[in-house]
């Protein structure tokens, strides 16, 4: 226990005052404005103390450990405290307001070295100068306070740099403070503070754990006394926490506590000093996250997903790609290559340039090539996109990677190839015309179509084609018919016509046309040169006409003769005796019938059939010509009904040509069945005959060939009943000659039956 009168004495003898002295036990004065000092009183204890209470500097005594045994009155009213308040305390506590390291240092330096010691700093919490006198007494220390004194010499015992004041490292650390190795505050910045909202004085002296702001989690209280402990062997310890500042404020700190020594090795005081690392730590958690967000989003996207390192190896992929490949990461992990073996071989090369490329310059980089499906081992075709990702300075961080199934796309576009590929042979078809219509007017044409008609592809770009001046004026009504079938049935049945070439020249066509799929209002026509078929036709028909003439005179006069014959016998009585002309005189007429429908046909082919106008009285015409042929065909039965008195306006020869050829077919094409019956009824204006066999019936799909020229049913049937052909496409000319129609109805096996219609032309 210090004895404070000897502690006052020991103070006057260790330390000079101005102006006063002490010496044994009394007090001198030195006068002023003279050298010499003066005794005035003797120093009692109570003397000595009642002056160090008279002092106007603030006076402390400490012990030992730094606890305070006396403060006098100027001390006290600089702390703004009582006594009480303030002895028995660490000095660090009791007069926070004066703490400082240099302070501290200054303390136990003077204790260590029992010499006297003087330290300036500014006071952290006051912002005053402060000069203070350190003097070692009986145990203990005094510690006086100056307060305002201009900076003078700095005692040598305090380094220059342990004044340096820590708000100077404001921005370099956040927080920044020097403990005692108890890890009581000495000194703190002001960021800490001004956080808080606490004033430095509530602070300094305090243990750091206990500052509200970090005390108030348990763990990080616990985590920085641990620190503490381990600074105090001699470690620098560092750790991050999160301190709370106030209610709603967390910070993240990176702390290091870094024991500082003296001179004799031993633990002076600490320095703790914290980064605040908040904005990393919420930049690494929204990383975090985000990477969180971006594998769940990879996870659920239809494509292959990877992740690679700058390096070029794997360092992620998703489970559609785990799925596809059948690898696993850790299987691809060692080598950056090792992903080839899902490649196809041809793209192997290739997809290791591009990568590498990548890598290289770090470009992004898109490629297309072949996958290994692994549960089938078919290969897809894929698009492959890598895109680096940079950080703030540039560097590559990582590439992302997604390899987009283009499999379906690329078969169609293989597809759309080949047929456009196609679709360029047929349009450059050296024999097949080939043009766009829209409208009237043509909107493209290959090659031949423009050679067959004349025209040059500036005319046609200038719009001078044009389907319907092209079309010979004979067949506009067939040309128009064909393209309202278009625009109705979207199709049009090849149907042959003559162009009228740019030069005025004539060309027989056989013209087909569809409508465009996607332009529903243009069509593609395609248009074969007709010429040499119709030429054949035209030398046919030259042949027929010439044949049939040639062979005419020759069986005229075959005919005369034999009738000359006749007449000859006859008058000879011996004309049974001569069979052979009866045979003859048939055949004559056989081949004269043949020679004359040849002639009919080839009249029909030049428009030359010509009719005469007479009264034709059809009841007495189909009787007649059924009863004559009764007589030459007694295997059948010809029945004529409906008899009404009918008769009309027309060529009865022809007419009979028609009705005669009818009931031939009838008979020629029933052979197995005997009925063969003829009906005619009348209205206002028609006289309708019908023809009805019961034989061999006509197949649906030849009713229509049956009235063309030369055309002849096809089955085995009808290829063992002798003709030519030529009858019905007779018949029909004759019936449309007379204004009326003709129709077919059948059943194959059952028999036809044949109906004309005529205009009864009353009037005419
Ligand atoms: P042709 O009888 O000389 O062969 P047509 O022009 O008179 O020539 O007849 C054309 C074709 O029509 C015939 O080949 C035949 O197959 C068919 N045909 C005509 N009439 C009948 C009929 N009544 N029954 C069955 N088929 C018939």
């Amino acid at each position: 226990m210090l004895e404070l009168g000897e502690i006052a004495r020991s103070i006057f003898l260790t330390t000079s005052f101005s102006g006063i002295e002490v010496r044994e036990r009394d007090i001198y004065c030195t006068m002023p404005n003279t050298p010499q000092t003066q005794r005035v009183i003797p120093a009692s204890s109570d003397t000595l103390l009642h002056m160090l209470e008279t002092l106007p500097s603030a006076l402390f005594v400490v012990d030992g450990a730094a606890t305070i045994v006396y403060a006098n009155a100027s001390a006290q009213t600089m702390l703004d405290a009582t006594q009480e308040d303030i002895l028995g305390k660490p000095l660090w506590r009791g007069a926070p307001q004066l703490v400082s390291t240099a302070l501290y240092q200054a303390v136990q330096k003077t204790n260590q070295i029992r010499k006297p010691a003087e330290v300036e700093y500014v006071s952290p919490v006051t912002g005053t100068w402060l000069h203070v006198q350190l003097a070692p007494t009986d145990g203990g220390l005094m510690v006086q306070f100056h307060q305002g004194r201009a900076a003078t010499g700095r005692e040598a015992s305090v380094s220059q740099d342990e004044h340096l004041s820590i708000e100077d490292l404001d921005g370099l650390v956040s927080r920044i403070g020097m403990l005692t190795p108890e890890g009581i505050v000495l000194e703190i910045n002001e960021v800490p503070l001004a956080q808080a909202r606490a004033r430095r004085e509530e602070v300094i002296g305090q243990p750091l754990a206990e500052a509200h702001w970090w005390s108030f989690s348990p763990a990080s209280q616990e985590q920085l006394h641990a620190a503490i402990a381990r600074a105090n062997r001699g470690e620098t310890v560092r750790f991050e926490t999160v301190v709370h500042p106030r209610e709603g404020m967390d910070r993240h700190l990176d702390v290091a506590i870094t024991p500082r020594r003296d001179a004799d090795h031993h633990i002076d005081y600490l320095v703790i000093a914290g980064i605040d690392i908040t904005a990393r730590k919420r930049a690494e958690q929204q990383l975090k996250e985000s990477e969180q967000n971006w594998r769940v989003l990879a996870e659920t996207l239809p494509q292959l997903v990877w992740v690679r390192r700058p390096d070029g190896l794997l360092e992620y992929v998703n489970q559609r790609w785990r799925d596809y490949t059948g690898l696993t990461l850790e299987q691809l992990q060692s080598d950056r290559w090792a992903h080839l073996q899902f490649f196809h071989p041809d793209d192997r090369e290739s997809h290791r340039a591009h990568l590498q490329h990548a890598l290289d310059t770090g470009t992004m980089h898109e490629h297309e090539q072949r996958l290994r499906k692994s549960q089938t081992g078919e290969y897809r075709w894929f698009l492959t996109r890598a895109i680096p990702l940079r950080d703030e300075g540039g560097q590559i961080v990582k590439w992302f990677g997604t390899c987009t199934d283009i499999d379906e796309q690329k078969r169609t576009e293989e597809a759309l190839r080949e047929s456009q590929e196609r679709a360029s042979v047929l349009m450059n078809s050296s024999f097949i015309g080939i043009n766009i219509i829209e409208g009237e007017q043509i909107v493209d044409a290959n090659e031949t179509y423009l050679r067959m008609t004349g025209y040059t592809r500036e005319d046609l770009h200038a719009g001078r084609m044009n389907w319907l001046h092209m079309t010979a004026s004979e067949d506009l009504a067939r040309t128009r018919q064909a393209h309202q079938e278009l625009a109705t049935q979207h199709v049009l049945t090849p149907y042959e016509k003559e162009y009228v070439r740019q030069d005025g020249s004539r060309l027989p066509v056989l013209v087909g046309a569809v409508p465009l799929q996607h332009h529903q209002s243009q069509a593609i026509a395609f248009v074969l040169d007709n010429s040499a078929r119709k030429e054949l036709e035209q030398r046919k028909d030259a042949f027929i006409s010439m044949a049939s003439h040639e062979l005419k005179t020759p069986l005229t006069a075959l005919k005369l003769q034999t009738a000359l014959l006749h007449r000859q016998l006859a008058r000879q009585g011996t004309l049974d005796q001569a069979p052979a002309l009866s045979s003859m005189e048939t055949q004559i007429k056989t081949i004269t019938r043949l020679v004359e429908e040849l002639l009919d046909v080839s009249k029909i082919q030049v428009g030359r059939l010509e009719y005469v106008r007479e009264t034709v009285d059809l009841n007495a015409l189909l009787q007649e010509i059924a009863e004559t042929l009764q007589q030459t065909n007694p295997s059948h039965t010809l029945v004529v009904r409906g008899m009404v008195g009918t008769s009309l306006i027309g060529d009865r020869d022809r007419l009979g040509q028609v009705f005669t050829n009818l009931l031939s077919n009838a008979i020629k094409y029933s052979p197995d069945a005997e009925k063969v019956e003829i009906d005619l009824r009348a209205s206002e204006d028609a006289a309708t005959i019908s023809v009805r066999d019961h034989g061999l019936g006509i197949p649906r799909e030849q009713r229509d060939k049956i009235f063309e020229r030369f055309y002849q049913a096809s089955g085995p049937k009808q290829k063992a009943i002798p003709g030519l052909g030529m009858g019905l496409y007779i018949v029909a000319e004759i019936v449309k000659g007379h204004g009326g129609t003709i129709t077919v109805d059948s059943t194959e096996g059952r028999g036809s039956t044949f109906t004309v219609t005529l205009p009864l032309m009353r009037d005419a």
